[in-house]
């Protein structure tokens, strides 16, 4: 048996600490505020890949007809990966992809650092 979160029905963000709701249209994917994600699926919703690592956003492109894609690169293993942007996505995080100025560390939980 595999641990996994399922995420149709929200998930707290590994980066930020947000307690991310679901959505009603599509499967959430990614957290709506720093917009990470977890490097666990193969293929998209399957969750059958072990190496949860961290999928940072490191570029938004504007498609006609699917609106923002982000590309991520896993933070682990360097795999990159693409999602759609949802629609309750924070823009100014979106923006901040887009102009290549967003640092991951800005959205750490510092909570959750645990000190030495
Ligand atoms: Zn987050
Ligand atoms: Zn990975």
């Amino acid at each position: 048996m595999k641990n996994f979160v399922k995420n149709d029905s929200g998930f707290i963000c590994a980066v930020c600490g947000k307690a991310v709701e679901k959505l009603n249209s599509t499967s959430r994917d990614h957290c709506n505020f720093c917009l990470c994600s977890l490097h666990v699926d193969v293929n998209p919703g399957d969750r059958q890949n072990d190496c949860k690592g961290v999928l940072v956003p490191i570029e938004v492109t504007q498609n006609a007809k699917k609106g923002y894609i982000i590309t991520y690169k896993c933070s682990k293993c360097g795999q990159t990966h693409n999602n759609k942007a949802a629609e309750d996505d924070n823009f100014s995080t979106i923006l901040k992809v887009m102009n290549k100025t967003y640092n991951i560390d800005d959205y750490r939980n510092k909570n959750e650092i645990h000190a030495k």
